[in-house]
Parts: C-alpha cells; structure tokens; sequence
C-alpha cells in the first residue's frame, strides 16, 4: 500500500526526537546533561495546578465548546488588549492544544497546493514540515549573525513570488535569540501591506525578553498589520506548562472560523481541565513569570560567557527565548578517536556519545554552521554541560 507521499516526506521533530532519547538514557542511569528542547525546568505555578484541581472536582471534565471555553477567550481577549494593544472580540479567537495546533490549523486553512511562505532562517523546525504537509512550499530567506538574525527589505523581495501568500515572523526568535523591534517589524509590516501578505506572528516567547526589552507584537503597528496577522501564542514557556497543551490564536474573523471548523474534526476541543489551568494563568498573580524570567536572564549571562572562554566557538548574545546558537565553524574538519567532525549533525552525535551532552544541529533550524543549546534547564546542569563541552573541544585535533 502507499502511504501518504506528502505525510512520507515528513520528518520527525528533531528536537523531540534527540530530547527524549537523553531522557530515556538518562532513565536508565546514563550521565547526560541535555541541552535539547526548549522546556522550562520549573514546575507549573502552583496557583495553576490547584485550579486545575478545583476544576476536576467542579466536574469540568466534559466537552467543551471546540475552539474554548468562552471564559478563556474573554481571558485572552483581556491580555491582548492590556498587553499588546490588540483589540479582539472573542469570535477572533481559537484554543487550541498548543502554539503548535494553532499552527497546524492555520496552514491548513489557508494553503492552496504551491502557495509559498516566506520563513527567515535559521527558523524553528516545525514551520516548514507544517506547511509541506498541507502542500504548501516553504520559501527561506537566510540570515546571517553579523546582521542579528535580521533580513533587509530586498532579501525578503527576492523571495516574493506570485505564489507568496503569508510571510512567518517569529519574535523573540526560536532558535536564534533575535528580537525584532519597531522598524525591523514596521519594515515587515510594510512589505506584507504592498505585497498583500497574511502575517502569520508568533509571539511564543513574548514575556521572555532580557536587558529591559520590551515585546511589541506586529499585529499592533498599523489597522493594516492588524487586519492582516494571526498572532499564536501559549502557556507553554510563558507559564511552565508544556505538558499542558495549551495555546491559541487571534486574527481575521474569517480564518478563525475556518481554524475552529478544522479543530472541531480533528481534536475537538483542548483538554477541559488545561483551559482552566490556562485561565488562572491569565488572570491570577504574574510574579512566577518575573521569577523565571530573572533566572533565565542569569543563565543566558552565564552561558554567553563560559561560551566565550572556551577555544573555537563562539555565540550570538540571545535578546530573548532561552536557546544559545553556538558557531561551529572552526570545528569543522577536527577529530576525536578518528571520528571526524563533518557539520553540526556529526557534532551532535559525536559530543552526545563521548561527552553525553545533548545539543541540537543547527540543519534541524536550516543551518549547518550551529548547533543550538536551550538553557530552560538548571543552573548545574550548565555549568556541567558546558565544562563538558570545553573538555572535548579541547580534546579535539
Ligand atoms: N512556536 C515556537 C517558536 C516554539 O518554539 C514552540 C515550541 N514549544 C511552539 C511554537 C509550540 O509550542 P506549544 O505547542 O508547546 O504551545
Ligand atoms: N519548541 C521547543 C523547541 O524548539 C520544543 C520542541 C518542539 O516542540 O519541537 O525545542
């Protein structure tokens, strides 16, 4: 029998896929330090968990509404309003399970077979595997370290063809650590309004923004960015809550529905108890947030330094989200026991099996010249990992 041939030409999330073996290894009494998904260390709030708990007990364990409990959505709504200053009505809404079903849904309510996105690179390894399965063609345009992780307004022209029908922005990035601020986004928004682009903007790692940087979010530059973008977002970073599964999305009335109508076939609704969890994120006390955010903010000043000190790497300082990409370059060619280091896949594989230290290769975000570290882990495991590291670089010839 033949399987799907677009499913086929899926791969796995590399992220996942590299975090669980550490963890199972490290299940069955391996030393592995893991610096592979972005997944806080910290154990959900504990205002969130007993809510989860009361909810249970009230018997909210039933269906629910598809696309969210409507208190949720008036929740959403609140913070979107006092925090970005976007200004939805509850019918412009979607939960759904995670940032990534938002996305799921979005794709495949608005790709045609050959429409084009444009997606900056490195880029989180989701986007592209989404959309080639909904038959869609993701279309990169490279960025480069000396220039932030940023691209100018002709290097997104030259990716523009009469296919393009959406671009992604991803701000606090993921895998890089760039931040977009007002003209880098204004300058997007402008090329998406005469270019007649759907804005697809997740702002995942919105609260997790360092040096006193604040989040703006590209739906909020201009009553034309805002009619244009969908705006994804979750509980998992911000809150601790990856297991969770919970995120949503807001945008044009007319794609939501298409979103909603999608999930009501697919999943139905997010689990019941994690939309009340998800409420009490919202509405309840914010102070965990600052806690993370300070501990990420020392981890970063810790990791970007050790990086430093140590022979033929070096990194880009993150503005934000809690991953460090490692330049490798100088690696390349180096060998340990014979084994050579041919790009940033061998390296991983290499590091993990003499060092056991897990690290993503940057070809999972669309470039070989990287590897990429998460620190959303603790502080010893860091300074561990990194000791590590710097043994086996120097152990290298
Ligand atoms: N977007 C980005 C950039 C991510 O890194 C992730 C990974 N967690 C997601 C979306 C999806 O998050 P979730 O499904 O856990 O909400
Ligand atoms: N988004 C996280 C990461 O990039 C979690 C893994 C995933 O969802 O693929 O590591």
């Amino acid at each position: 029998m033949e399987l799907s041939r677009l499913s086929l030409n899926l791969q796995p999330s590399v992220t996942l896929e590299i975090t669980a073996k550490a963890k199972k290894m490290r299940e069955d009494g391996f030393d592995v330090i893991s610096f592979g998904a972005g997944e806080p260390d910290f154990n959900t709030p504990e205002n969130i968990i007993s809510a989860a708990i009361n909810a249970m007990n009230k018997g909210h364990t039933k269906y629910t509404s598809s696309s969210g409990i409507l208190e949720l959505k008036r929740a959403i709504c609140t913070k979107l309003f006092r925090e970005n200053v976007l200004k939805y009505d509850t019918s412009q809404i979607i939960v759904s399970t995670g940032a990534k079903q938002c996305l799921s849904n979005l794709f495949q309510a608005i790709l045609n077979p050959g429409d084009e996105i444009i997606i900056t690179a490195p880029y989180w390894i989701s986007y592209p595997e989404l959309i080639r399965l909904y038959g869609g063609v993701p279309v990169f345009v490279d960025t480069k370290e000396e220039n932030n992780f940023k691209c100018s307004r002709d290097e997104l022209m030259s990716a523009l063809t009469s296919r393009t029908k959406a671009i992604m922005v991803n701000s606090p990035n993921n895998p890089t650590g760039t931040v977009y601020d007002y003209d880098d986004l204004k300058s997007i928004a402008d090329f998406a309004e005469e270019n007649e682009l759907l804005i697809i903007s997740d702002e995942i790692y919105e609260k997790l923004i360092y040096d006193g940087k604040k989040h703006i979010s590209i739906a909020s530059i201009s009553d034309d960015a805002y009619e244009r973008t969908v705006v994804i977002n979750g509980m998992s970073k911000t809150y601790s809550m990856t297991g969770w599964r919970v995120g949503y999305a807001a945008g044009p009335e007319r794609i939501i529905e298409v979103m909603s109508s999608i999930q009501s076939h697919t999943t139905s609704n997010p689990t019941s108890i994690s939309q009340y969890a998800a409420l009490e994120a919202l509405k309840g006390p914010q102070d965990r947030i600052f806690y993370m955010l300070e501990q990420f903010e020392l981890r970063r000043n810790f990791m970007v330094k050790r990086i430093d000190e140590i022979a033929n790497i070096t990194c880009f300082k993150p503005m934000g989200a809690f991953y460090v990409m490692i330049n490798i370059t100088d690696l390349i060619g180096k060998k340990i026991n014979n084994l050579v280091i041919k790009g940033s896949e061998s390296l991983s594989k290499i590091l993990f099996d003499e060092s056991r230290v897990a690290v993503i290769p940057g070809t999972a975000f669309g470039t070989d010249n990287y590897i990429r570290l998460s620190y959303a882990t603790s502080m010893e495991s860091i300074e561990e990992g990194l000791d590590r590291l710097e043994q086996f670089i120097n152990n290298l010839i």
